[in-house]
């Protein structure tokens, strides 16, 4: 499987500083920001610094120090916003994938959605 990866997507921009971003939180290979239209009070993007399409390109081929630090990106997130279980009561994490994931940007990211309830996850097809 080869993915390719548009270096023109609106996140792309973002990471090359072209365009503004509410950052949340950065690290060495990450980068979460408030999601420009957000839906629900919080709702913050995390995305890989680098150029990965979706999830399943992400896990395929990123690194180890890169997975690591997107996933312990998460936990900070969620920390930062208070949707984390210590203290605040949850949240639901999604990441669009392709065509049937209706994902809008080719820049794989993560949702981190919560201050709400968040109702039923999909709904079914009629
Ligand atoms: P998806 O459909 O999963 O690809 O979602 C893309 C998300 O990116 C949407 O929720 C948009 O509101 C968000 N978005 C688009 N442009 C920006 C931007 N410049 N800054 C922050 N979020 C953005």
């Amino acid at each position: 499987m080869s993915y390719t990866y548009d270096p023109e997507n609106i996140f792309a921009k973002i990471l090359r500083g072209e365009i503004p971003n509410a950052t949340v939180f950065e690290s060495e290979h990450t980068l979460a920001f408030n999601d420009i239209a957000p839906a629900a009070p919080t709702h913050v993007l995390i995305i890989p610094k680098g150029p990965y399409v979706s999830y399943d390109h992400f896990s395929a081929e990123a690194s180890d120090a890169e997975i690591l630090d997107f996933t312990r990106a998460i936990n900070e997130v969620c920390k930062i916003t208070g949707v984390n279980m210590d203290v605040g009561n949850g949240f639901r994490a999604i990441a669009n994938t392709g065509r049937d994931g209706v994902q809008d940007v080719p820049h794989f990211h993560l949702h981190i959605i919560g201050g709400r309830h968040m109702g039923r996850m999909v709904q079914k097809a009629d």
